[in-house]
């Protein structure tokens, strides 16, 4: 491993300017026009591709537009809808139940804090952070599969566990940037800094990053 000169705060600043600037039109890859699409959408697509997970909900948002809709859904329809996703049984299971919640305790509104949302059923951390981001009050880091790769690789956390991972940035990146930050080491997982093979040649990050291999 390279060691880096700067310390660790200020290389994160420049990391995050750096792909701010080469990705400027991150945003979440799940479609979706509300909360509820959003919370249905990432309950989707875990073990799941985004894009798998796009081309479902296209379908499924014409048929279930409300929470109600969903609370209401006959088991084995919506199962048969999101079955592409994998853990159809699951996933199903956990869409009807956090939406019979939103309609017995949030009047069909998907509420805003974090407690709340956790307690959703089928709802975890991941979830919620991705819900709380999208609509402007990200209470924590979303930690992926590709966070929780780039952030070991660029020497940001040393931790295997989400959830220390997520503390780890949460003490590093500045508020204002936690919901950006995500879809920056997401986005730049998926194009360069590959699980197998980063390009480290081509990467814009390799004179800040100790995992470089040039
Ligand atoms: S230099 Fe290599 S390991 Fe570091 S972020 Fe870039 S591609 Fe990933």
């Amino acid at each position: 491993m390279k060691s880096s000169k700067s310390s660790t705060p200020e290389r994160l600043r420049k990391i995050v300017r750096t792909l701010a600037r080469v990705y400027g039109d991150a945003t979440c890859a799940l479609h979706h026009s509300n909360a509820l699409q959003l919370l249905v959408a990432t309950i989707l697509s875990a073990q799941c591709t985004d894009n798998r997970v796009n081309t479902v909900t296209a379908e499924l948002f014409k048929k279930y537009r409300t929470a109600k809709d969903f609370a209401d859904a006959d088991p084995e329809e919506l199962e048969a809808a999101v079955r592409s996703t994998g853990f159809f049984r699951n996933k199903a299971k956990s869409i009807r139940g956090a939406a019979a919640r939103i309609v017995e305790k949030h009047g069909g509104e998907v509420p805003s804090t974090m407690e709340e949302l956790l307690e959703l059923p089928g709802v975890a951390r991941k979830t919620a952070n991705v819900v709380s981001a999208e609509r402007g009050n990200a209470q924590g880091i979303v930690v992926d599969t590709h966070v929780r790769r780039l952030s070991q690789r660029l020497g940001f956390t040393r931790q295997e566990d989400p959830v220390k991972i997520e503390r780890d940035l949460m003490r590093l990146v500045p508020r204002e940037d936690w919901a950006l930050f995500p879809h920056l080491l997401i986005w730049h997982g998926r194009r360069v800094c590959d699980a197998r093979r980063p390009r480290c040649e081509d990467c814009v990050l390799n004179d800040l990053c100790p995992s470089s291999r040039v």
